[in-house]
């Protein structure tokens, strides 16, 4: 009888954690599902928070990011209180990112993170973030005091099976994070021009269609300047293709000096620019295209050196709902404005005529 008591206890503790590995299992694989489909990097740092709520409770956590523009590691969000500590710091005051793998210290070890300088704790746990073979950061769990105070014992508190767990959580959330970035990168890329890092013709297409949605709503203007520098091909003939370049760099930073930040400049082709100017009226537009057209005239370019001739600008200015009313129409007005000050010797700024 009671071989059969002790067999019983034994099934039911192993019944009972089976129950609890099924159930971390579930919220794993949920998270995992949610971190997948996230797609702004706020919104995965909100499910890794919560998810590390429900799989390690009684624990307080900090998610840690490296900002490699930067080199510094920053907080991306913290749960179950303020996690203390520095916020941002140097990688190499991660014990756990020094060496790649995870890193247990306890009151007594006296090894803590320089991050946690000066700060009080039990037991703590730094897991590294790897993704596409790079740190991206790390995750830091540990408990928290009251929790403490009732726990057996200390050395019990971090079970090898929630460490376990810990690993394939934080191994899971870096993919879905790394990923995540990628994704992101991949669609930065795909709404810049690589040369001069404007948005492109794509962007500036959709870009064109919410405006005027914007615009009709609200019953503002929007203006649409078209520009192309004239005679490009002479200058790259001069000068070469890479001082060409240069100067189409050099007219991108210009143009992005010049018009407001919630103007929206963009490459649209070779040597063709568009900004698109939400709430602008015509009067505005106009001297603004006046300004870029002598500012750029002007530049005084240099290449390797060596000063380069001055270049000039036509431009055509159209606004919404003057000289179109549907981004198609919109876009021919200013084009044909262009075509406009072309015809007319270059070097000006020329306005759509009538509604197209
Ligand atoms: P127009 O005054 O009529 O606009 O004359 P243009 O010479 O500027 O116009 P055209 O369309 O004949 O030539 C455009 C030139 O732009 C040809 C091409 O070599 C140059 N171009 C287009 N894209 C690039 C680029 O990315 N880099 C450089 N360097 N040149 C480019
Ligand atoms: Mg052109
Ligand atoms: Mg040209």
């Amino acid at each position: 009888e009671d071989k059969f008591k002790e067999t019983s206890k034994k099934l039911q503790v192993w019944v009972e954690d089976l129950e609890q590995r099924n159930s971390e299992f579930t919220v794993l694989s949920d998270t995992v599902d949610l971190l997948h489909t996230c797609v702004a990097a706020d919104e995965a740092y909100g499910a890794i928070a919560k998810s590390c709520q429900i799989l390690f409770p009684g624990m307080q956590g900090a998610l840690y990011l490296i900002d490699e523009t930067k080199n510094l590691v920053e907080m991306a969000t913290e749960w179950n209180g303020p996690v203390l500590g520095e916020t941002v710091f140097q990688a190499d005051d991660c014990w756990a990112l020094r060496r790649g793998r995870l890193y247990e210290a306890d009151a007594t070890s006296g090894h803590s993170c320089g991050h946690l300088s000066g700060v009080a704790f039990d037991r703590y746990l730094c897991v590294p973030m790897m993704g596409q073979g790079a740190a991206l950061g790390f995750l830091h769990l540990r408990h928290m005091r009251d929790a403490m105070i009732n726990a057996a014992s200390i050395s019990e508190t971090i079970s090898e099976s929630k460490k376990r767990l810990i690993l394939t959580f934080t191994e899971q959330a870096a993919l879905a994070l790394a990923n995540l970035r990628l994704r992101q990168k991949l669609h930065i890329q795909s709404i810049h021009d690589p040369l001069t890092g404007l948005f492109n013709r794509r962007y500036m297409q959709e870009a064109l269609e919410r405006e005027l949605r914007r615009s009709a709503r609200g019953k503002k203007p929007l203006g649409l300047i078209m520009m192309d520098i004239d005679w490009f091909k002479k200058f790259n003939d001069e000068y070469g293709h890479d001082a060409g370049d240069q100067l189409l760099v050099e007219m991108a930073r210009h143009i992005e000096k010049q018009f407001r930040e919630y103007d929206i400049p963009c490459r649209y082709g070779g040597e063709e620019f568009m900004v698109l100017m939400p709430e602008t009226p015509l009067e505005i537009a106009q001297k603004r295209a006046e300004q870029l057209r002598k500012s750029m005239k002007n530049m005084q370019l240099q290449y390797k050196g060596e000063m380069l001739g001055p270049i000039s600008l036509s431009l055509g200015v159209a606004i919404y709902p003057f000289h179109g009313q549907t981004p198609e129409n919109l876009f021919r007005a200013a084009d044909a404005a262009l075509y406009q000050a072309k015809a007319a010797g270059r070097n000006c700024v020329s306005i759509a005529t009538g509604n197209v």
